[in-house]
């Protein structure tokens, strides 16, 4: 009989391309999304790459009634809970938006799925519990210190999580801490696509070369970096969605605690993708070289053996793959899905 498996946020960024990979495995999905950070034509999209259809249902995470309703509807074998806010600055300027969003709509999500008998999650967390990095490469046994109200949101919902599995055996949990998922499908079908000017690296450096932004702000030159750049561990979107798939697999299977990082291991400085970004799109990208972002560290990356000891999960695509596909992306999509 298929699995079913109801994925919050899978109309965004990385749900969507975990929903392509979750369909071509023979999971049945069902989507629920607000849309407040994503279009309902990246389904339709994740339906074409795949050629079999999902459930969309457009919601609320903290709408209790229709939580219950979805969860009645059918049998699930678990949920990806992607759903969330996740600007980091916009976090230090709308706290109770974060915490509202992440923390009570996470509650509200897994009393519902509690209620019900389903009792398998997969929780997006990310790196940024680890605050600052007191060595290097982060391992899961790193202590946790987020630094912002966007981390410790993340670091809040683990928190429940492990209070949850501790108190009842029947729960299976993932907390999967990603580093810095970049790139796209390679049909150039889906990818990311920020509403406002884009944060993060990726999606800005991609605007600067479709000519939707003049340059590329490079925060920081001073750092103690080979070059004087940030470095992260840049992670492509669909070894991303590849660890979700074969993390459920492993957690449908035998109820547990599984805390695993998703990276490479590998660091690569901005400047270092902007040039790898200029080979992908053949053609010189303008930057300016700025002061540092308040909050950022010089170096992350990951320790990645975990993920390979516990999944079997190993991240394989090329800074030069993430570049291409979100180029692919990109080019065909100037404005995203708009
Ligand atoms: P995204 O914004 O593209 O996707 C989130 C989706 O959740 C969107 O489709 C949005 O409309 C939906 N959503 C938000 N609040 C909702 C609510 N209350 N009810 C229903 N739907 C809601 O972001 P993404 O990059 O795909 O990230 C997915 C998850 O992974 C988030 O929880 C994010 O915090 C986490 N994460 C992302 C990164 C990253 O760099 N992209 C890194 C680490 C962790
Ligand atoms: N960065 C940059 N210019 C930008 C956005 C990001 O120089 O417009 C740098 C940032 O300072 C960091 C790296 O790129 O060193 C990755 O930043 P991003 O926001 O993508 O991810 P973070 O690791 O901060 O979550």
């Amino acid at each position: 009989m298929e699995k079913h498996i109801l994925v919050t946020g899978g109309a965004g960024y990385i749900g969507s391309h975990t929903c392509v990979q979750l369909l071509e495995r023979g999971y049945q999905v069902t989507v629920l999304d607000n849309y407040c950070n994503s279009s309902p034509q990246a389904l339709k999209r994740v339906e074409q790459i795949a050629e079999k259809k999902i459930e969309a249902i457009e919601g609320d995470i903290r709408n209790q009634a229709l939580l219950e309703q979805v969860l009645r509807s059918k049998t699930y074998s678990g949920v990806i809970h992607f759903a969330g806010l996740k600007a980091v600055g916009e976090s230090s300027e709308k706290p109770l938006e974060y915490y509202d969003n992440n923390v009570s709509g996470s509650l509200s999500l897994i009393r519902a799925m509690q209620s019900h008998g389903v009792k398998c999650m997969i929780f997006s967390s990310s790196a940024t519990v680890y605050g600052d990095p007191k060595y290097l490469p982060l391992d899961e046994a790193h202590g946790l210190g987020p630094v912002n109200p966007y981390g410790r949101t993340k670091f809040m919902v683990e928190e429940m999580l492990r209070d949850l599995v501790a108190s009842d055996s029947q729960w299976s949990v993932g907390l999967l801490r990603y580093f810095n998922p970049v790139g796209a499908h390679p049909s150039g079908l889906i990818g990311e696509d920020p509403r406002d000017v884009p944060n993060n690296l990726m999606p800005f450096i991609s605007q600067v070369a479709v000519g939707r932004r003049q340059h590329l702000n490079v925060f920081g030159g001073d750092y103690d970096t080979p070059d004087g750049t940030g470095v992260r561990d840049y992670i492509h979107v669909d070894d991303l969605a590849k660890g979700h798939v074969l993390a459920l697999e492993t957690l449908i299977e035998r109820a547990r605690l599984l805390t695993v990082n998703l990276g490479t291991g590998a660091g690569c400085s901005v400047l270092e993708m902007l040039k790898a970004f200029e080979t992908a799109c053949g053609k010189p990208l303008s930057h300016q070289v700025q002061p540092r972002r308040p909050g950022d560290i010089a170096t992350s990356f990951a320790d990645c053996r975990l993920a390979e000891q516990e999944l079997g999960f190993r991240a394989e695509r090329t800074i030069r793959q993430m570049c291409e596909d979100t180029w692919r992306w990109q080019s065909n999509n100037q404005n995203g899905y708009s």
